[in-house]
């Protein structure tokens, strides 16, 4: 419902009983107690999350999925999301390129980005106040919803602030968007980081948690898929010309079927050759993400003359909170057209339509799942889900040294991690190490399944979730 400045993300609860096919019967078992106990703990409080997109990016794709579990857990957990408009997004996005070390549009955070950040949010503040009621827990996800921390603690909540970024060695740049925020982050009574690097300077050391991010094994996103119907969902998104032998279905969320039945937006001189390897690469069109180093990695050093690199992002018109991505799109796109004919033509721009966000998954499932190497070349990373992603298909992947991908790749073992992203030869080599030795890619695939099945599945972390809860409201 969207209400003016904020926006209710409607979330089906699903029963965490569903992870007795992953954990076991007595795995499952074990964790019921606490579940129970946190549920009645709760029972008079709603779970606030509030965010700034319902699509596209790791946030809204992981409370999606968190949010279905804990509901199903019996607690009343809300997901909203804040508006905004055009300036308050280049705002934010600058902010989230500083905190990367990155200049971004080269603007700076001062007194009036300040003014821009701190308007837009005020009109948020007044509506969630009117349905926050005191003793409630509200989550303020990354730096887009931080300055709403003063006016929920007036409210009578419980605040926490979860920061889905950082970087490793943070400089000037980034120290200087912290400053920026710091005064809003301060307001809440926890802090969440990814990683240990990524806490900042001056927060109370007992009040900071550190919750890596968590994939849904059973989302459309990671949920298995047969090889037919994955043949069948790339056909239906336009990718492949082939005829397709299964209908393009996949399962959603609530259990009931679901199809794909929109076409992706693509731009390539003809249908996906899925006789030769695929290279693949999924994010938002994000500068950060290095589409156009990828592009580059596959043109120079990227031995096969046959394999085929797919770049796959979102429909840049549909994600709200991220004014960027045409324009990197379109700088990949130039970057395509500007190659040999025959490079070109194994080179394939995909943009997948958002209006139906499980239809979006389903289709990065079946991407994942048809990618000989998947690559995350990222320059930094909060995280990285992607990687998990794949890895939990049992995809070998070739990602950066950087962020949250150094936490979930062993490198050599459950995928390659390349030292300097930035360093393309030393891209190129590991992706043709891959495509070079199937068998050692295959080992690598299996090893990397059995990490995210260890570290990274959402039920694993749903037991800290409440218990950081608890911890805040006792
Ligand atoms: N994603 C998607 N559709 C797309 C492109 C990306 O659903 O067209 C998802 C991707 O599968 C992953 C998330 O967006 O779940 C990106 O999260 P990640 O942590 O990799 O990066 P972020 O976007 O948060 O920087």
């Amino acid at each position: 419902m969207k209400s003016g400045a904020i926006t209710d993300v409607p979330v089906a609860p699903v029963s965490p009983r569903r992870f007795e096919e992953v954990l076991g019967n007595d795995g499952y078992a074990a964790l019921v107690p606490e579940i129970e106990r946190a549920s009645e703990r709760l029972r008079d409080r709603v779970v606030w999350h509030v965010s700034s997109t319902a699509r596209g990016g790791g946030v809204a794709e992981m409370l999606r999925s968190h949010l279905s579990y804990v509901r199903g857990a019996g607690v009343d957990a809300r997901w909203v999301v804040i508006g905004g408009d055009a300036p308050f997004f280049e705002v934010t996005k600058r902010l989230h390129n500083n905190l990367h070390e990155n200049d971004g549009d080269g603007k700076p955070l001062d007194a009036a980005a300040g003014r821009i950040y701190e308007d837009a949010l005020a009109a948020a503040a007044v509506e969630l106040a009117g349905i926050v009621r005191p003793g409630d827990v509200v989550f303020l996800h990354d730096p887009q919803t931080a300055g709403l921390a003063g006016p929920m603690r007036a409210a009578g909540a419980r605040v926490l602030w979860r920061c889905h970024i950082g970087i490793d060695r943070p400089g000037p740049t980034a120290r200087g968007a912290w400053d920026f925020l710091r005064p809003f982050v301060l307001e809440a009574e926890a802090w969440i980081f990814s990683r240990r690097e990524f806490i900042w300077d001056g927060l109370d050391d007992s009040r900071v948690w550190l919750v890596p991010p968590t994939i849904d094994a059973f989302s459309p996103k990671n949920q298995d898929l047969s090889d037919d119907a994955v043949s069948a969902i790339l056909a239906a998104s336009g990718l492949t010309g082939s005829d397709p032998v299964a209908p393009p279905t996949f399962t959603r969320t609530d259990g009931s079927p679901g199809r794909v039945n929109r076409a992706a937006r693509i731009e390539a001189d003809g249908p996906l050759d899925r006789e030769a390897s695929v290279i693949a690469q999924v994010s938002r069109w994000d500068r950060l993400k290095d589409p156009s180093g990828l592009l580059e990695v596959f043109a120079d050093h990227v031995e096969s003359q046959e394999a085929s690199l797919l770049l796959v992002g979102p429909d840049v018109e549909a994600v709200d909170d991220d004014p960027e991505g045409a324009a990197v799109l379109a700088e990949v796109r130039a970057g395509r057209l500007a190659l040999p004919e025959e490079t070109r033509g194994r080179v394939h721009l995909v943009s997948l339509p958002m209006d139906d966000i499980e239809e979006n998954a389903a289709m990065v499932n079946a991407i994942q799942r048809c990618a000989d190497v998947v690559v995350q070349k990222s320059l930094a990373e909060g995280f990285g889900l992607t990687v998990a992603e794949a890895m939990w298909k049992r995809r070998p992947v070739v990602a950066g040294r950087v962020g949250g991908i150094q936490d979930q790749i062993v490198n050599g073992v459950s995928g390659v991690l390349v030292d300097d992203p930035a360093d393309l030869p030393s891209v190129g080599a590991a992706i043709n190490g891959l495509l070079d030795d199937p068998r050692r890619a295959g080992e690598m695939g299996i090893a990397a399944r059995e990490r995210v099945t260890s570290e990274f599945l959402a039920i694993g972390r749903i037991l800290d979730y409440f218990r950081h809860i608890e911890a805040l409201i006792d």
